[in-house]
């Protein structure tokens, strides 16, 4: 281990700021923390940390509200609320009109393709084969806090997820690795944007096939029945692959499964997860020399686990339960390793999720489920009977209320492209399933008002963004397979996230205070005192800061790295 050197000019003036801040460089120095866990929990809601808060251990969610801070009116700021925006945004403080990450795919007018968010097709799998391997944060445009750690104090950074962006996306542009889960092979793979071959400690871990050895058992309730909220077998779940009710108990795939696909809508996928944090940290050396550590972890089984039974489900609460005793296990590792006094924690989720429409329903909320295909169908019918018969959308798909004109079909008809955008938002108000629709001449000229303005504004990207965005009434779903709920929204139970933070530079506490995902950040950048990423709108929680000053304490000088 190299100890991080200060060139000669840097040293002066970054004496010359410690002395007019009066803080000591020793101190500043030891302040840091060994090691920063970016904890991303995939859908998970600001309301399960309070409901279930009674049945969590101490030191799991507990570490957070006893001994660290909770945000309890943390929020996305932007619409659409899906996986990739989420995940582009934790760390970069931007939201996505500046980050580009603008859905988990989106439609590219030059080349007329759907583009993934992660896909690099200049680059192969490794560990896997296929598209699933060609993976790079290539998309992602600026830099975030881990391309920030890297450049200004050496770190080593490692993204890991079930999701192949999950784990990518919260990595930044060159960490030390991104590893994700292949379903057929229950294996972690990477891709040669990252590595050639995958390093020794992840071909240990894959080798002990954990995910197969979850084949064949029963996923039961972990507390007894009585403990559990609201009905098992409520209407409007979605069964689980190979299963024909969606109730307790769950049986994981069988042995003879020749996929591990079974295991990942399981809370045991967390365990595996949470097992291959703790090999990335032995294997890469985490946190255990002078630097400060980026370990970048997504917990993506609540996702799977959600979508399926609902935010009301006894299998949300469960592995909501079990999570917390698995948090509870990796703190307890970290402590024994590094000691809880040297690493930052800060955990948040990168959407929440919508109650079963039948769920809502029956609370008396108007809620229920559309079928985009059907209403696509509609309009395109309806704009060859106003405009004349012909294909109006490049991109015929109504994927997160969002529209592609065919821009040479209106020059054709000479039809000026603003008559069509106010057709379709008439259209869209006339079927009683929109709340509002924007065009792209208005988010192209800011003119979004309100605050889900303000959100649709803050996701669209003038590169990629649509002609169209519509946004669906509160509690109304597209249709999502058969049953189960989605997210995507603008709406609070898709906007209000957790956001918590523990260890060094944190003054604990409950903050009622207004806290958006773009702010998360800033904030770990004031603790850690390096620059902000190049495209973060958010602020620090300043009074949420140990030190108040260390706001307004410059980025410190580069390092000589190895
Ligand atoms: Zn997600």
């Amino acid at each position: 281990m190299i100890r991080p050197i200060l060139r000669p000019r840097y040293m002066k003036n970054l004496l010359l700021s410690a002395a007019l801040i009066g803080v000591s460089l020793a101190t500043a120095s030891a302040e840091r923390p060994n090691l920063v866990v970016s904890i991303i929990v995939d859908q998970l809601r600001y309301d399960y940390l309070e409901r279930f808060q009674s049945q969590f251990t101490d030191r799991g969610f507990g570490l957070f509200y006893k001994q660290g801070a909770v945000l309890s009116f943390g929020r996305y700021n932007y619409f659409p609320t899906s996986t990739a925006p989420g995940h582009a945004t934790v760390l970069s403080g931007a939201p996505p009109s500046e980050h580009g990450i603008i859905g988990n795919s989106w439609f590219d007018k030059r080349t007329r393709k759907s583009v993934y968010c992660a896909e690099d097709k200049s680059v192969e799998g490794v560990g896997i084969t296929g598209i699933d391997g060609q993976r790079s944060p290539k998309n992602f445009i600026g830099s975030n806090l881990a391309d920030q750690m890297r450049l200004h104090l050496g770190s080593r950074v490692i993204g890991i997820s079930m999701k192949d962006r999950g784990a990518i996306l919260p990595a930044g542009n060159k960490p030390a690795g991104a590893y994700w889960f292949d379903s057929k092979s229950g294996h972690f793979v990477t891709s040669t944007y990252y590595t050639k071959s995958l390093p020794d400690w992840v071909v240990d871990y894959n080798n002990k096939d954990r995910a197969g050895s979850f084949l064949g058992t029963k996923w039961t309730r972990l507390l007894p029945a009585d403990q559990y909220d609201y009905e098992d077998d409520a209407p409007g779940e979605r069964p689980l692959p190979g299963e024909k009710k969606a109730v307790f108990p769950h049986t994981i795939g069988s042995k003879t499964n020749t996929t591990r696909s079974a295991v990942m809508p399981t809370p045991f996928a967390n365990q595996i997860l949470m097992e291959f944090a703790m090999a990335a940290i032995e294997g890469e050396g985490l946190g255990s020399g002078e630097r400060t550590d980026l370990l970048c972890v997504s917990f993506s089984p609540v996702d799977y686990i959600g979508h399926a039974f609902g935010p009301h489900s006894h299998e949300i609460q469960d592995t909501i339960i079990r999570l917390d005793r698995q948090f509870d296990a990796f703190f307890d590792y970290l402590d024994q390793k590094i000691g809880l006094e040297n690493v930052l924690i800060h955990l948040t989720a990168d959407h929440g999720v919508a109650p079963l429409p039948e769920f809502a329903q029956a609370q008396g909320i108007a809620g229920g489920r559309y079928n985009a295909a059907t209403q696509l169908l509609d309009l395109m019918g309806k704009l060859s009977d106003h405009f004349g018969p012909a294909k109006y959308f490049l991109y015929p798909k109504f994927s997160s209320g969002q529209l592609i004109y065919d821009h040479s079909v209106l020059r054709e008809k000479k039809i000026p492209v603003a008559d069509v955008d106010k057709f379709i938002r008439e259209w869209a108000f006339d079927t009683g399933l929109f709340q509002a629709a924007y065009s792209r001449a208005q988010l192209l000229d800011g003119l979004a008002p309100g605050q889900i303005g303000r959100a649709v504004f803050n996701g669209f990207n003038g590169e990629r963004g649509a002609d169209m965005i519509l946004i669906a009434k509160q509690f109304l779903i597209p249709t999502y397979g058969s049953g189960g709920t989605t997210h995507g929204s603008p709406y609070n139970y898709d906007t209000h996230v957790p956001m918590l933070f523990f260890g060094p530079g944190v003054k604990p506490g409950r903050y009622d205070d207004e806290f958006y995902i773009t702010d998360i950040a800033p904030t770990l950048a004031a603790i850690l005192r390096v620059e902000l990423p190049s495209g973060c709108t958010g602020k620090p929680l300043v009074k949420m800061l140990t030190d108040p000053k260390q706001a307004r304490i410059p980025a410190p000088p580069r390092v000589n790295r190895r």
